[in-house]
């Protein structure tokens, strides 16, 4: 079980409910499961859309300059028009070579007898954002992507997604396509004809940011048009959405992604989608491995959305191995912030303060040992004040290599 935790009041915070909420403990026992929060830290890894687009640039803005301007509460927030989806990564079917990026097959088919029965509606990623933005999703809605172009999505999740009638939104990663175990552009093709959808994963699904800050956005971008470019040459459409390779990113890969005219981008740091959630870092619930199980996705499927409105520091990118701080402001209503936990992907142990005003509180969180591999998720949960659910939040720290030469030498530039 979580270790203790103790709330005191929190001096100096004269007029604020502030408190602080200190924790320790670790993965094991919270009633949101720290499954996947530990399975993150492993292996895992437009045009038209101007109008819907520009409300997420405002609140982009809107989250900077309340950053920027360190002040309290200038935002008046309505978490209850807030419409939310939980969105979900798969890579491999009934492929068990790959035990850590593969589900059952009759665990898929156990998860979407599940949809089925709870009466979710199952959209594709770019159907799911347009009734985000509408305020037109209407009830229970999942969205199943899948990663890398495997053609075991084709013999292993196809047949059941067509029983069920529910669509998927596959990322491709261009120079893999028709190679051996890889769904072709016919496959493809025969698959946007069905309803599923294609999106941009770039061409060579590299480490991007193992490589040199100077230039790395540049060739970066220069992969991700070129896969644009084949993917809209080969299928005759655009793709409107994108998904980081790894769900590794930095503030300026993320820019280019918004200025190639990408409606919206996936990560891989896992939560739900709702309107406060950063449109060109969009969170996903891994289905892979260990946590490949009916039972956990129920518990995701039931999931509710931090409604996180800025985050500070926004980059996912750390030198060194030392735990970082992680600021977020979150909008507090129907929200039991003093019974909020954090979880640290790989650690035993985490604090988390929170500072509540009126409308929203600051979390603070950091780990209590160094960081350990490529990447960490800090995850925040905390139950809902008007029922039984959970509200989500994670962010990923990526440590990048910084033998740059070696990099550099391994993409030929
Ligand atoms: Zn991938």
């Amino acid at each position: 079980m979580v270790g203790t935790s103790e709330i005191e009041p929190k001096s100096g915070s004269a007029g604020a409910a502030g408190f602080v909420v200190s924790r320790a403990g670790g993965m094991t026992g919270t009633p949101t499961s720290g499954d996947d929060v530990a399975g993150l830290a492993g292996s895992l890894t437009g045009t038209g859309w101007s109008e819907q687009a520009a409300m997420p640039n405002m609140i982009s803005r809107l989250r900077r300059a309340i950053l920027q301007s360190g002040l309290i509460c200038l935002l008046t927030v309505s978490p209850g028009l807030a419409e939310e989806f939980v969105c979900f990564v798969y890579h491999r079917f009934g492929d068990d070579r790959y035990p850590s990026t593969n589900i059952a097959v009759d665990a898929f088919r156990g998860q979407l007898e599940y949809l089925r029965d709870e009466g979710f509606t199952v959209l594709t990623l770019g159907d799911a954002l347009v009734r985000l933005d509408a305020g037109s999703l209407g009830g229970p809605t999942a969205v199943l992507t899948v990663d890398d172009g495997y053609d075991s999505f084709r013999t292993g999740a196809l047949p059941l997604l067509q029983e069920f009638g529910m669509p998927a939104t596959l990322f491709v990663n261009t120079n893999s396509i028709g190679r051996r175990g890889m769904l072709d552009w016919d496959d493809l093709t025969e698959l946007l004809a069905q309803g599923m959808e294609i999106g941009n994963h770039t061409a060579t699904h590299d480490y991007f940011l193992d490589l040199p800050p100077a230039g790395r956005s540049l060739t970066f971008g220069e992969d991700v048009a070129q896969a644009q470019g084949t993917l809209t040459e080969r299928l005759g459409q655009a793709p409107k959405l994108f998904s980081f390779p790894f769900g590794e990113y930095d503030p300026d890969m993320r820019a280019s992604v918004e200025r190639l005219g990408f409606a919206a981008a996936v990560a891989q740091n896992s939560g739900v989608v709702s309107s406060h959630a950063d449109r060109f870092a969009l969170p996903r619930f891994p289905m892979g491995g260990p946590y490949a199980t009916v039972d956990g996705f129920k518990r995701k499927a039931r999931m509710l959305a931090l409604p996180v409105v800025a985050r500070e520091p926004e980059s996912p990118v750390v030198a060194g191995d030392s735990a970082p701080w992680l600021t977020l402001r979150v909008v507090r209503e129907g929200i039991s912030l003093h019974r909020a936990q954090c979880f640290v992907a790989g650690a035993s142990a985490c604090s988390l303060q929170v500072e509540a005003d009126a409308d929203t509180a600051t979390l603070r969180v950091h780990g209590h040992e160094p960081l350990q591999g490529r990447r960490t998720l800090y995850t925040v949960t905390a139950p809902s004040t008007s029922g039984p659910g959970w509200h989500w939040f994670s962010h990923v720290w990526v440590r990048p290599r910084t033998d740059y030469g070696a990099t550099i030498r391994k993409l030929g530039k």
